[in-house]
């Protein structure tokens, strides 16, 4: 039987892998499970982001929920995060987000969600996939098909967010932010949820637009340069640049300097363990030792997993998480939505930035100062069987080692990652260490273990 879900979704092409009839066999495989499952009536909640093909796959996907008997709430165009919330909020049996996240304009996907707003589990998944492949959906009556009804989810999110921040603290200061939403769904959400904390906005690519005209819409620095060059010249305090379907927030500085993801996940998780007392941080092993720093100063543990907002979400789900995150900027408040969620992200930032009363770049520069290299090589072949042979040699050689995703070696003062892409014929190498020179040859070490298994 074949396989449809990736690490969180499916994702391809529009009108080639991810066509109508696609949608329309996803609703109606998703919908017979949760029938199967012994509801009666499931409702599940739809949304998507702005892409060109958004409309025509969610209506698809919806004439399969229907078909099958489900009840549907179409929240039309929103946030992933927001599609989450709402999906926990209406108390539904499901949800679906039509969303290809940060990939570029001629893609789109399709995300299941379990009640409470997280991923569907692999368990479901796997159901799912069956009744897909076998085609036995349980079809209803005339007299049974499913209703649709409409929501607007995005005046009630923005209040949810704000009702979780000190907006007088923010009142007070009056941040001066410029936003960039990508022409993707967060321009609903962003510039009005930061205009109503009480900040000064001025936003960028904040029509919704999916042909994505301004820029591609994954948030790193080759495709924010224009946009880091805008926030210093406004003189704002600092930039937000999010993806297309606005799940993660990323951080420009006022001198226009773009701030990794990991740094901006520091500072909230600093503040959340805080006001928790402690707690547990989750994060990936791709994650910078940085946030070690953070949840030891707040006395947290911290929990460490594969790569994959997903499996971070799970975790904190399992072992009752209080905060979790990743290297890209994406951020999860386990107790607001099970999974990564931009415009939160942005409302604490801008709340520890507005109580502060720092520069942003001054509470960046006081983070535990780590130096990062990463680097990659095309591999062709079995890349996993390759990465385990790089433990393996590593081993040999008496180094410490982790292999809960790839293969970590550890140091005391750092680390270096060997890693198989799941998409690409790339293995990265990506080394961290406490001082530039010790990184750089952690790096070198990682590479040159990595040539040794090619080469035999
Ligand atoms: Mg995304």
């Amino acid at each position: 039987m074949g396989k449809l879900f990736g690490t969180f979704g499916v994702r391809g092409i529009a009108n080639e892998k991810i066509t109508p009839e696609f949608a329309l066999k996803m609703g109606m495989a998703f919908g017979t499970m949760l029938k199967r499952e012994g509801r009666e009536k499931p409702v599940v909640v739809v949304g998507r982001d702005t892409r060109v093909s958004g409309e025509m796959l969610k209506n698809a996907l919806i004439s399969g929920l229907l078909s099958v008997g489900c009840d549907v709430i179409d929240v039309g165009i929103a946030p992933t995060p927001a599609i989450q919330w709402a999906t926990n909020h209406f108390k539904a049996d499901g949800g679906a987000v039509i969303t290809a996240s940060h990939n570029p304009p001629e893609y789109n996907g399709i995300k299941l969600l379990e009640p409470n707003g997280m991923g569907l589990k692999k368990e479901r998944e796997a159901v799912v996939e069956e009744v897909f492949f076998k085609e036995n959906f349980d079809r209803a009556k005339w007299d049974e098909i499913g209703e649709v009804r409409e929501e607007d989810i995005i005046k009630p999110y923005i209040e949810a967010i704000k009702s979780r921040v000190d907006i007088k603290a923010i009142k007070k200061r009056k941040p001066f932010v410029v936003v960039d939403t990508s022409n993707g769904a967060g321009s609903l959400t962003l510039p009005y949820l930061l205009r109503e904390l009480g900040c000064k906005v001025v936003s960028v690519n904040a029509h919704p637009d999916g042909h994505f005209p301004a820029r591609n819409p994954e948030p790193n620095e080759e495709n924010l340069k224009d946009f880091m060059k805008i926030v210093k010249a406004l003189g704002a305090d600092f930039g937000v640049a999010q993806d297309g379907d606005a799940d993660r927030a990323v951080f420009i500085d006022e001198n226009g300097r773009f701030i990794q993801g990991d740094k901006t996940f520091a500072l909230v998780a600093d503040a959340v363990l805080r006001e928790n007392g402690g707690g547990l941080l989750v994060t990936t092993i791709a994650t910078s030792n940085l946030l070690d720093d953070i949840a030891k100063r707040n006395n947290a543990k911290v929990m460490r997993t594969k790569v994959g907002d997903l499996i971070v979400a799970r975790a904190l789900l399992e072992h009752n998480g209080t905060i979790g995150g990743e290297e890209n900027g994406g951020v999860i408040f386990p107790d607001f939505v099970l999974g990564r969620d931009g415009a939160m992200t942005v409302a604490k930032i801008v709340e520890i930035f507005a109580k502060s009363g720092k520069k942003f770049s001054e509470l960046i520069d006081e983070l535990p100062k780590y130096y990062q290299f990463k680097t990659k090589r095309h591999v062709e072949g079995d890349r996993k069987a390759i990465v385990a042979k790089v433990a393996e040699l590593a081993k040999a050689k008496g180094y410490e080692i982790d292999t809960t995703d790839g293969t970590k070696i550890l140091f005391p003062d750092g680390w270096v990652l060997v890693r198989a892409s799941g998409t690409e014929p790339i293995i990265r190498v990506f080394s961290e260490a406490k001082s530039e020179e010790k990184a750089k040859e952690y790096l070198e070490l990682g590479l040159k273990l990595l040539e040794g298994v090619l080469r035999s």
